[in-house]
């Protein structure tokens, strides 16, 4: 049996992981959960999975979660709260497997605590990776931990690749493995087709209404500005050990294919499959071996078309902004996810319009570009001081 400690189990991929291991009960033992404030689907859970040790971010919530297991009769689940609590649940001994689900910068400190437990990490907190990036990858290599993408992209891209290349994510030579690019691929989100003036008006549930897949509302709004896609060249960048000049960026408005490696050859190698974050879970959790996910096969004849375009970088400046900071260094990545953590947030809660997310960030990113960020301690510290400048920027905006 897999020890499983899944952090952000209320999320949408902590539920789509739950579901996938709802269906292989003699092959998962699920140790430990994690929550910010989601009671009330804790405890489903819990009731559901029994785990051994919950951790509700919010001391409050703990409390309140506390008291309706008890009302339900669970005495047998340790409850905790805090946010060191996630580092100790996450580096456990008593757990093989972290699924890392939580969203934004606050998975870091909890990711790397699994990552330097030498755990088998699946990486899904793609924020971790950015703001990060080579003190994340070092600790991998240090300690020995497996890493496994759960983004659908560096999920597809791992499968593409050579079996030398999926044993050392993160430090192997793909040019020397045959490789010669890696092909990234984004839907476009909901506005592809939209006119670009018409972007000011967007609102909240606009831009969280992704035309294929079914996300959290923080990565919907990434989707829609394609800052999401930014991120994922940057966690290419980092995961795959390529350089930006490596990865190119394909619109596929379908989703069909997840992702693609195009070698020297000439062969281009793709992942495809239903948009459906239940196929990349199961093939992390399951690696080498694959197991059932619950996602229907993908049928061909009712597929409609399968389209490729160009990025217009007019339309997606947050995608273009990330791929600058990839190439400028760790300080530009630090401060763009930082203040485009804050301006996400402050769009979702109509305080700024969906075009000011890319203005916050740009701002952001020229004035912390040149930090020098060497250790986990450089990145907290510039994570919190783009965000403190990032929220005067939403002050200033504010409609
Ligand atoms: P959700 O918003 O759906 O879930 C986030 C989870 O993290 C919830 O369990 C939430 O708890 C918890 N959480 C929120 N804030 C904090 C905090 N400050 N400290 C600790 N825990 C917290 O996000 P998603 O599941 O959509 O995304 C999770 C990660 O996976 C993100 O990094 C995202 O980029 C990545 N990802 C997601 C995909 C998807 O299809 N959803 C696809 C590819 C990558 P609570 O419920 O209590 O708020
Ligand atoms: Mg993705």
């Amino acid at each position: 049996m897999q020890k499983l400690c899944i952090l952000g189990s209320t999320g949408s991929i902590g539920k789509s992981t739950l579901d996938v291991i709802r269906l292989h009960p003699e092959k998962f033992d699920v140790v430990s959960l994690s929550a910010h404030s989601s009671v009330d689907l804790m405890l489903a859970q819990c009731i559901e999975f029994r785990p051994k040790t919950v951790v509700m971010v919010s001391i409050e919530h703990a409390n309140v979660l506390a008291s309706k297991l008890l009302a339900a009769s669970i005495n047998d689940i340790n409850v905790t709260s805090g946010t060191c609590a996630l580092e100790t649940i996450a580096q456990d001994i008593g757990t093989d497997t972290v699924m890392a689900a939580i969203v934004g910068a606050s998975g870091l400190l909890p990711t790397l605590a699994a990552v330097k437990a030498g755990k088998k990490v699946l990486l899904a907190n793609k924020e971790a990776l950015v703001t990060s990036g080579a003190i994340f990858i070092d600790a991998v290599k240090q300690s020995g931990a497996q890493l496994l993408p759960i983004d659908s992209e560096h999920n597809a891209i791992f499968q593409c690749l050579p079996l030398n290349a999926q044993q050392q994510p993160g430090y192997c030579d793909l040019a020397d493995n045959g490789v010669s690019k890696i092909l990234l691929t984004g839907s476009g989100g909901p506005f592809r087709t939209w006119d670009n003036q018409a972007l000011e008006h967007v609102t909240p549930a606009q831009a969280c209404a992704h035309p294929n897949w079914d996300m959290g509302r923080k990565i919907s709004v990434d989707s829609a500005t394609m800052m999401n896609k930014g991120l994922e060249f940057i966690e290419a960048k980092w995961l795959f050990n390529v350089d930006p000049e490596d990865i190119q960026v394909v619109l596929h408005p379908q989703s069909t294919i997840h992702s693609m490696v195009q070698y020297k050859d000439g062969s281009v190698i793709a992942q495809m499959g239903n948009p459906d974050m239940r196929t990349p879970i199961a093939h992390a959790l399951s690696f080498p071996q694959r197991i059932e996910s619950g996602v229907a096969p993908f049928d061909f004849f009712t597929a409609k078309s399968f389209e490729f375009q160009d990025v217009d970088y007019i339309k997606y400046p947050n995608l273009k902004l990330a791929i600058d900071a990839c190439k400028s260094g760790q300080g530009a990545c630090t401060a763009l996810n930082a203040a485009n953590e804050v301006a996400v947030d402050a769009f979702l809660n109509e305080k700024i319009k969906f075009t000011d997310i890319a203005k916050i960030n740009e701002t952001s990113v020229n004035k912390f570009v040149s930090e020098k960020v060497t250790s986990i301690e450089d990145v907290v510290a510039l994570d919190r001081n783009v965000r403190i400048f990032a929220q005067s920027l939403v002050s200033e905006s504010e409609h």
